[in-house]
């Protein structure tokens, strides 16, 4: 028996009190009734542990002793079944790009079991651990570069504040795995990989989606009831009533996360409702992307390259849209479609303030007032003007001296504290600059009448302003390296991105605009859903 079941507190929930499919054959089928299929993680051929995560280790009671041990690789390689386990593959269904897409499922995730630490239960989740019934015509696997990407944003995300799954280790598993990465006939080898991910729970929208599109209300309610048992047990036993308050808590959480999103500049890239947590956890780190450039139109994703739905400006009407989805899968238990309808108009009005809020913050303006929504609109447009780094920008921002005389400065002068984060300085002239000249003298009006020191702003703006972040072009660089053996650099932004907000002089050559190398390079600002 492996060390680790003694020392992790299994404690399994989902796969006791929820229906399981009775075949237990993995074979891909549909899957009926049942929240989740039995499925074993298939055997690597040489596991090796790249990088772990002590904070995540921490979460379920490991220590950084445990991570180096070998029944770590092999259980967290999905070599080795934890001792009173029953590993399963879950149910869902979905909508992909605005269209219902029936039974979904995990397809390549395997979830280990639950483990209790410190009052609170873990999910442990291995990605690219093997077929499922799910797994419709692929492979069930994962390879390097997406669970590299997977495992670092993971873990830069929850450092940012922004909600979302973790990650707890990174593994090769020595087997290869074919790809197409753009779609246009070229497949290739890459090394395979195994991501462990942590979290409360991994149900998305779509698990309760497949029942209701099913007519299975008996199901639905089970899993329902289980969801707000385990996870928003707050809200008392079941009834309409709380049905209801688990609808308006999930928007909520949703539309918070939304705006930690809009905070940092992070594009999900597959808003589809399989991707949407039920605890509004960021979930399912596939073709994302940080804005670099200010655009409010970017996407990473090449598949959305026509219609643009997941766009970084149109994120919270699409958690809008995918909560109206999740309220349709409800009402069979609610039969009412007033409140339902009233908690989708309180994320729109609910919305907007906090956005307002959450902007007010980034520029570290204090107290409200009337213009200050115009100051942010203006902002906006003029980061359009000319292509402008978000994180230099903002970080930069809280430089600025409230006492500068923007009018009377010469040429482009005012512009010195952010001048670092436009890509093309020399197009600082003519409209573009007196559109600058005039968001800043406003700012600096506003910052006179209403603000307390320049010192005490700086500090408030570097805590919600990132320094770091995964740039898209940094994840590259990573794996770049990793595909030729070297993993260090998965480890050195591990830990640089464990302090976004923290000025780190060593790693200063990480605050820095996208290398022109990078700007349309598969990989940095492309790409798609092979992984
Ligand atoms: P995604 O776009 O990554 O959220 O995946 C959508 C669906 O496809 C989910 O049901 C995944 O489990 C499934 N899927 C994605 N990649 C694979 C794969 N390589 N093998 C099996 N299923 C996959
Ligand atoms: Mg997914």
């Amino acid at each position: 028996m492996s060390n680790l079941s003694m020392q992790l507190n299994i404690k399994d929930t989902f796969n006791k009190e929820l229906p399981a499919d009775p075949i237990p054959e993995n074979t891909r089928r549909q899957v009926e009734k049942a929240a989740f299929s039995y499925a074993t993680p298939k055997k690597t051929a040489a596991p090796k542990l790249l990088c772990a995560s002590k904070e995540t280790a921490d979460l379920i009671g490991l220590s950084s002793a445990d991570l180096n041990s070998d029944s770590f690789l092999k259980v967290f390689s999905g070599n080795e079944v934890l001792a009173g386990t029953k590993p399963y593959a879950m149910c869902y269904g979905g909508h992909q790009f605005g269209h219902w897409a029936g039974q979904l499922g995990d397809g390549r995730a395997i979830n280990l079991t639950e483990v209790e630490h410190q009052g609170k239960t873990w999910a442990l989740q291995l990605k690219g651990a093997g077929p499922t019934p799910y797994s419709r015509s692929a492979d069930g696997l994962a390879v390097l570069r997406s669970s590299i990407r997977e495992f670092l944003c993971s873990e830069a995300m929850f450092h940012l504040g922004v909600p979302t799954t973790r990650a707890l280790s990174l593994a090769l598993t020595g087997d290869e795995v074919l790809r197409d990465v753009l779609y246009n006939g070229n497949s290739a080898y890459e090394k395979g990989a195994v991501v462990c991910r942590v979290a409360p729970s991994f149900i998305r929208f779509g698990n309760f989606e497949i029942f209701a599109s099913r007519r299975d209300t008996e199901t639905l309610k089970k899993l329902v009831d289980y969801t707000i048992k385990h996870h928003y047990p707050h809200l008392g036993a079941p009834s309409k009533e709380t049905y209801i308050a688990f609808m308006r808590e999930v928007a909520q959480r949703t539309m918070k996360m939304i705006v930690h999103w809009q905070r940092v500049g992070f594009v999900h890239g597959v808003m589809n409702t399989d991707n949407l947590s039920i605890l509004g956890l960021t979930i399912d780190y596939g073709p994302y992307g940080w804005l670099e450039g200010y655009d409010h139109g970017w996407t990473p994703n090449t598949t959305d390259r026509q219609q643009k739905r997941y766009r970084f400006e149109n994120q919270p009407d699409i958690g809008l849209w995918n909560l109206l989805k999740l309220a349709n899968a409800l009402y069979p238990l609610i039969e009412d479609a007033k409140p339902l309808e009233a908690i989708l108009h309180e994320y729109k009005s609910h919305y907007e303030p906090a956005y307002q809020q959450m902007m007010k913050d980034k520029l570290g303006l204090e107290d409200a007032y009337e213009e200050d929504s115009k100051l942010i609109e203006q902002l906006e447009e003029v980061l359009h003007l000319t292509e402008t780094d978000m994180t230099i920008f903002f970080r930069n921002l809280a430089n600025f001296k409230k006492e500068t005389n923007v009018d009377a400065a010469i040429d482009k002068e005012f512009l010195n504290p952010v001048l670092a984060a436009f890509y093309k300085p020399e197009e600082l002239t003519g409209p573009t600059l007196a559109y600058w000249k005039a968001w800043f003298a406003n700012y600096a009006a506003r910052l006179k009448v209403a603000n307390s020191s320049d010192d005490i702003r700086k500090v408030k703006m570097d805590s919600v302003n990132p320094k770091y972040v995964l740039r898209n072009y940094m994840a590259q660089v990573a794996i770049d390296a990793a595909d030729n053996g070297d993993y260090q650099l998965i480890k050195d932004f591990l830990e640089l991105l464990r302090n976004p907000y923290s000025e780190q002089p060593a790693m200063e050559k990480w605050f820095a605009k996208r290398p022109e190398w990078a700007r349309h390079k598969v990989g940095c600002s492309m790409l798609s859903c092979s992984s």
